[in-house]
């Protein structure tokens, strides 16, 4: 199993961002994880990539358990998080050869920055500032940073939050190729999205799993399409 998740509770002060949630995901597969604002979308992604723990329950990425000092933990994962906080005065090859030196690629890292860049498209922005960059771009900076060090499992919040049709689609594309050979979760509110790319869906709502299963099966819950569900589900 890729990602597995069992009973995992989160609190925020008094209250619970998640309760009691669990989950699996196979390796190969494409999750849409979808909810409404305030489900606990963002909260599960950073316990799954080890920015915080869960207060209690378990959570394993590839059989090793999540955590903030698991250095397996981070080559294993790529993680776009919500936002896209990048460094604004840096430029693209010079932050991507940042990026690749955190996670120690050393030699390799002039080989990974150059696949990236290609992968990505980035290769006509590549000598420009991040903070000159249109949003689709900065958009494939945060998904080429993901992606450096070939991680197995891709975590990505939001990815297309923001963005123009257009951008989305280019986006959409990339993540549907790295999806080829790596575990991808994604978290949208944009129904179309998981409808395009995603093979399964979990609904989150209030911190618990409403809904999780092949997109088809999930969207005949309430109707032929996935936003009936959504909607039905969440109330929303
Ligand atoms: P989503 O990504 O699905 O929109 P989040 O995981 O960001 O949801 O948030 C879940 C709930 O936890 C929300 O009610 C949010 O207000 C709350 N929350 C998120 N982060 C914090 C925080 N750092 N401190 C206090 N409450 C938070
Ligand atoms: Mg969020």
């Amino acid at each position: 199993m890729s990602i597995v998740a069992s009973n995992v509770t989160k609190l925020y002060g008094p209250q619970k961002a998640l309760d009691n949630v669990s989950f699996t995901i196979p390796a190969g597969e494409i999750v849409g994880f979808i909810g409404p604002n305030g489900a606990g979308k963002s909260t599960m992604m950073k316990i799954i990539t080890g920015f915080f723990p869960a207060d209690s329950g378990k959570v394993t990425v590839c059989g090793h358990p999540a955590g903030p000092s698991a250095r397996e933990m981070r080559r294993l994962i790529g993680y776009l998080p919500e936002n896209n906080p990048l460094y604004l005065d840096m430029y693209v090859r010079e932050y991507l050869g940042y990026v690749a030196d955190i996670y120690g690629l050393g030699k390799k890292s002039r080989e990974a920055v150059d696949t990236v860049i290609e992968r990505t498209g980035l290769y006509p922005e590549q000598g420009k500032k991040i903070g000159a960059l249109s949003k689709g771009y900065r958009q494939r900076v945060g998904l080429a940073q993901a992606l450096i060090h070939d991680p197995k499992v891709l975590i990505l919040d939001e990815a297309t939050t923001g963005l123009d049709p257009n951008q989305i689609v280019e986006i959409r594309n990339l993540i549907s190729e790295a999806g080829r050979e790596k575990t991808v979760m994604l978290s949208t509110h944009i129904m179309q999205e998981v409808e395009a790319i995603c093979s399964r869906v979990i609904i989150l709502d209030h911190g618990h799993i409403v809904a999780d299963g092949p997109i088809d099966q999930i969207s005949s819950l309430a109707g032929a399409r996935l936003e009936e569900t959504f909607r039905h589900l969440t109330g929303k």
